[in-house]
């Protein structure tokens, strides 16, 4: 039965009716008869609460019956019932998958820190870990599509070092893709004008034959790290997607792979973490102060930033070393030495792992208490007792010390065997990607001589 329509007056009768225990005993009719005397007596003023009242019960009365004929609709506190349930059963499912995805990300995660602290630890118990070789690896993109984890390579370089020897061997090649993603041109322009600065396709540089490219790179992978492994390379953590997507892309034109061939990207910095703890546990030392916040901020002050002649030619020549992959492998390598080879007193070879001796390196020290607190604890890693690691200040950089500027680990090391880096980079030549270094920049002294002076003079 649908509601009937209120009145003021029934209003009235209703309230009576349940404020008074007689009304209560009387049927709806002798109430009605009752209250009908009172209310003719009733003036305007005191009706008024009762009208209203009953008009905005009816109001009240007509939304509920448009929303329900109206169009068909349900009632709006249904509707209002049944969005809030799926909002939460989307929240839900979002959050599974959230959840799931976190899961993934986490365990996978846990994988790479165990992998990276197998791989140190099987090295410490063979009592080799000075021997144990790493292969560290930078890409340079020139596009990311914008839905989906795509980049576009354009420069690859792989790094295998140890210890011991620091450089092993580089693989170093530009990439020319063929193509940009479709309305992506503009996108890789920029990153391109403010980061690597290479050519874009069609006029990029390099190798055309990413089938190849990437039959090359598992070739030197191999080499490094043995046959019948799964190559494991290393590179800083938020870069680690981009170079296992840059892997996939190279991956994918390869119509002849056995599909053995997934390459391992793991965290370069959890591997500096593990294996400063455990080569200052080898060398007896107090390793109270490494963790990981300690050996991060000693990764990313990238103190080797501005060492001339580690990048490839094109780099070099261009005045964008930082940005070279080659460049950034180097002195990855060059980090690691500073930061262990001093606890195991490794004599550390020039050019090898550490700069060549062109050029000193610059480290900005700002001038506050704190960050020079942070950075002398730094130090005293390298400045242990045992280091074959000599630091000497060289007075024609003092135009670069003043109040604010400090001038550090710079390289004063001697030349001992000038000749082993060149040999290495030589027998790498059989890779075709490799060269594009002219080998006079790289071990002639007298271009080594020319870079000191220009670097001086630009300073
Ligand atoms: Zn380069």
């Amino acid at each position: 039965m649908a509601p009937k329509k209120q009145n003021g007056f029934m209003m009235f009768v209703n309230e009576w009716r349940n404020r008074n225990a007689e009304g209560r005993r009387m049927t709806l009719a002798e109430a009605v008869y009752h209250c009908g005397t009172i209310w003719e007596k009733m003036d305007t003023q005191q009706r008024g609460p009762y009208n209203s009242g009953a008009k905005d019960a009816n109001a009240a009365r007509r939304d509920k019956r448009e929303s329900l004929n109206g169009h068909g609709q349900v009632d709006k506190a249904q509707r209002e019932a049944a969005k809030s349930l799926m909002d939460k059963a989307q929240r839900e499912a979002a959050e599974s998958l959230m959840d799931k995805a976190q899961r993934e990300a986490a365990e996978s995660l846990m994988d790479m820190k165990r992998s990276t602290e197998r791989l140190v630890l099987n090295a410490k118990m063979s009592h080799d870990l000075e021997n144990a070789k790493f292969v560290f690896v930078a890409f340079n993109y020139f596009t990311k599509a914008l839905t989906t984890d795509v980049y576009v390579p354009a420069e690859f370089a792989a790094c295998e070092y140890s210890l011991k020897e620091g450089i092993r061997s580089i693989y170093s090649t530009m990439i020319d893709p063929g193509q940009i993603i479709f309305g992506q041109g503009s996108d890789a322009l920029h990153n391109s004008s403010t980061t690597h600065d290479l050519p874009l396709p069609p006029n990029a540089l390099g190798e055309k034959n990413m089938a190849k490219l990437y039959r090359n790179i598992l070739d030197y992978l191999t080499k490094c790290q043995g046959e019948g492994k799964t190559p494991i390379v290393f590179t800083p953590a938020e870069n680690i997607g981009m170079v296992k997507s840059c892997f996939r892309y190279l991956e994918c034109e390869d119509d002849s792979r056995d599909g053995g061939g997934k390459i391992e990207v793991f965290d370069i910095q959890y591997l500096l973490f593990i294996l400063k703890k455990e080569v200052m546990s080898v060398a007896g030392l107090n390793d109270e102060k490494i963790n990981k916040f300690a050996t991060d901020a000693f990764f990313k002050n990238d103190f080797f930033e501005f060492t001339a002649g580690i990048a490839c030619q094109y780099h070099e020549d261009n005045d964008r070393t930082k940005y070279c992959t080659q460049s950034m492998v180097t002195r990855w390598a060059y980090t690691f030495t500073d930061f262990m080879c001093g606890d195991l007193a490794i004599t550390v070879q020039p050019g090898k792992h550490i700069p060549a001796p062109t050029k000193p390196n610059y480290r900005i020290i700002s001038s506050d208490a704190s960050s020079l607190d942070h950075e002398s604890s730094f130090d005293s890693f390298y400045s242990l007792p045992g280091s074959q690691v000599k630091k000497e200040s060289e007075p024609e950089d003092c135009s670069l010390s003043s109040s604010r500027l400090s001038v550090a680990s710079r390289s004063s090391y001697k030349p001992k065997d000038h000749t082993s880096f060149a040999a290495d980079l030589n027998e790498m030549s059989e890779f075709p990607s490799l060269g594009m270094r002219k080998s006079s920049k790289h071990h002639g002294s007298a271009a080594s001589a020319q870079r000191k002076w220009n670097a001086g003079a630009r300073n």
